[in-house]
């Protein structure tokens, strides 16, 4: 189980960029191939940029060619939420941190084997944590 962050939407908007907000809080998405993860391989964790929570490893990083960050799994099994989106005409599921409840993009069934999972993230939305350096949790 996760331990939920929750915090008030005039709470996101101090703590957040305008981007952040716009794409965490309120189900936005960055142009493609303007994010600052897009090509980046350096090792280490990718955490929620809202409450630091960690999503993603660097080794399941792999380049999709949608302009957008890609992994093939998130780093565990609890770190992500689900639920179906059917905005815009179509029919796709919506990928959330689990702590926070942030938007974080959408999974599609087209990637790269062993999980043939495609997480689209925002770049937005994640913070790169180095290898070997600690990962802090934000707090209320
Ligand atoms: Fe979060």
């Amino acid at each position: 189980m996760v331990d939920k962050l929750i915090l008030s939407e005039d709470e996101w908007r101090r703590r957040l960029s305008a981007e952040e907000f716009a794409v965490l809080r309120q189900h936005g998405t960055e142009r493609a191939w303007t994010g600052c993860f897009v090509g980046t391989k350096s090792a280490g964790t990718y955490v929620c940029a809202g409450c630091g929570h960690p999503l993603f490893r660097s080794g399941e990083k792999f380049e999709s060619g949608t302009g957008w960050p890609s992994f093939t799994r998130p780093i565990t099994a609890d770190a992500l939420s689900e639920r179906v989106d059917r905005s815009y005409g179509m029919v796709r599921t919506e990928v959330l941190c689990a702590r926070c409840d942030g938007h974080l993009g959408h999974v599609f069934p087209d990637g790269p084997a062993p999980t043939g999972m495609r997480f689209c993230i925002n770049s937005v939305s994640m913070r790169h944590v180095p290898e070997g350096e600690p990962i802090s949790l934000v707090t209320a």
